[in-house]
């Protein structure tokens, strides 16, 4: 059986291959590559990469004001169940 080592590079592990094109080691690691590809092709083109809107050109955060609102309120309740 083939073995081959995982691309995802925070991975690395070996894994024997079912697949002749496979480069990963399991759907989680290709998902996650896959996530942040897309994710990386978003900010090159100055787009939220979370859900792709367009940023405002003026800030210095990594997220379209949707996602920032999104985020902040889910870590108030996530504070808010913790008590
Ligand atoms: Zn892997
Ligand atoms: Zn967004």
């Amino acid at each position: 059986m083939l073995k081959k080592k995982c691309e995802a590079p925070d991975c690395n592990k070996e894994f024997t291959v079912k697949m002749p094109h496979a480069k990963y080691c399991s759907d989680k690691c290709r998902w996650r590559i896959h996530a942040r590809e897309k994710s990386q092709k978003r900010r090159e083109k100055g787009l939220c990469p979370y859900c792709g809107n367009t940023m405002e050109k003026e800030t210095s955060a990594s997220y379209c004001i949707n996602c920032q609102q999104y985020y902040k309120k889910r870590y108030y309740k996530n504070k808010e169940k913790a008590h």
